[in-house]
């Protein structure tokens, strides 16, 4: 089987969020049938919803994997869940770890676990400008080209790290 070039978005906010980056990037690299590619650099962002909450760090990494997609978000979850991540009830609470499913390959996924692409990349700056960082040409496979988004996407105070 072939493998699927596939970007998967990094957040993190609570316990040393560069940190936490840091070491689920080593743990990326520790996926069965998984190479990573590349990573973008680490950006600050301003958090989504709950505004009494710490800034976040994000970037995006590119990995290729022979893995089913439902598989590799369930290496991902348990990434995150080795990171501490706590399920709340809160969306967009604080978090250790993040780590979603962008793009898979030019696949389009609707099922009950896992909507790709992510359903809210193309609105978000800390997602569309590392993964400008790591391919300026994408384009998305309904056809938007990456650099249109960006015209739309203002950086809303993302600074790279
Ligand atoms: P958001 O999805 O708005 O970025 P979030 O990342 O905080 O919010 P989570 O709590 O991490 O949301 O995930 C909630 C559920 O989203 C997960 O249990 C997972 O099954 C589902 N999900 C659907 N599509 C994806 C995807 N593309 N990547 C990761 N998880 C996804
Ligand atoms: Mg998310
Ligand atoms: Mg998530």
């Amino acid at each position: 089987m072939a493998d699927t070039l596939v970007y998967i978005g990094l957040g993190a906010n609570l316990a040393q969020p560069v940190q936490q980056l840091e070491r689920a990037i080593l743990a990326l690299k520790n996926i069965k049938d998984t190479k990573l590619v590349q990573v973008s650099s680490f950006y600050g962002s301003k958090p989504m919803g709950p505004q009494d909450q710490p800034d976040y760090v994000n970037a995006v990494a590119a990995v290729r994997t022979r893995l089913a997609a439902v598989d590799l978000l369930t290496e991902l979850q348990q990434i995150e869940l080795e990171q501490g991540r706590q399920r709340k009830d809160e969306r967009w609470g604080p978090r250790t770890l993040d780590l979603d499913i962008l793009l898979f390959g030019n696949d389009l996924i609707q099922t009950e676990r896992l909507i790709v692409p992510h359903y809210g990349m193309k609105q978000r700056e800390f997602v569309l400008y590392p993964l400008a960082e790591l391919n300026s040409n994408l384009v998305l496979p309904d056809g938007t080209r990456l650099t249109e988004l960006l015209t739309t996407v203002p950086l809303n105070g993302l600074t790279r790290l």
